[in-house]
């Protein structure tokens, strides 16, 4: 079995599971965080499967982090953080607990503690409104 069927993250580009869509191109996938570290933490995947940094192919590495810049604009006009957090885990001893490629944005307001993401569900409504003011922000 490839490593790619039993992927949660693969499942989500199959949509063999439901996730709140902020941006889509060929290469790349972006959803909202179910367990944000803040308002607003999206996820920017590569489409194509690789579990990490060491992995992942030039071109879909380049096409991730060309994605990353677009929505983390998309995300200072929409919801106007006072700055933003991106990161990138690789290997379970430095935090990776999905192992396909990801980037993390995570909005952050002035004097805010640090969210740890992937503990606590957000409202299914609110991360839909969120992702629907970053889509508008997208196309303007
Ligand atoms: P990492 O592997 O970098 O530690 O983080 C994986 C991230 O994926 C976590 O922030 C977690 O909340 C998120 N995550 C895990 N499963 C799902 C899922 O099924 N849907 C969405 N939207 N996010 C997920
Ligand atoms: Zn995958």
């Amino acid at each position: 079995m490839s490593e790619s069927a039993n992927c949660i993250f693969c499942k989500i580009i199959r949509g063999e599971i439901p996730s709140i869509k902020v941006y889509e191109d060929a290469q790349t996938l972006t959803f909202m965080d179910v367990c944000p570290a803040s308002s607003g933490h999206a996820l920017v995947i590569s489409k194509a499967h690789a579990s990490n940094l060491l992995e992942i192919a030039e071109t879909d590495l380049l096409a991730v982090t060309l994605t990353v810049q677009r929505v983390a604009r998309a995300i200072q006009k929409a919801l106007a953080p006072d700055g933003m957090r991106v990161s990138q885990f690789n290997g379970a001893a430095a935090g990776q607990t999905v192992f396909h490629y990801h980037v993390h944005i995570i909005p952050m307001q002035e004097g805010q503690r640090t969210g740890s993401h992937g503990r606590e569900s957000a409202n299914p409504q609110e991360l839909e409104s969120l992702a629907a003011r970053i889509r508008a922000a997208l196309q303007s």
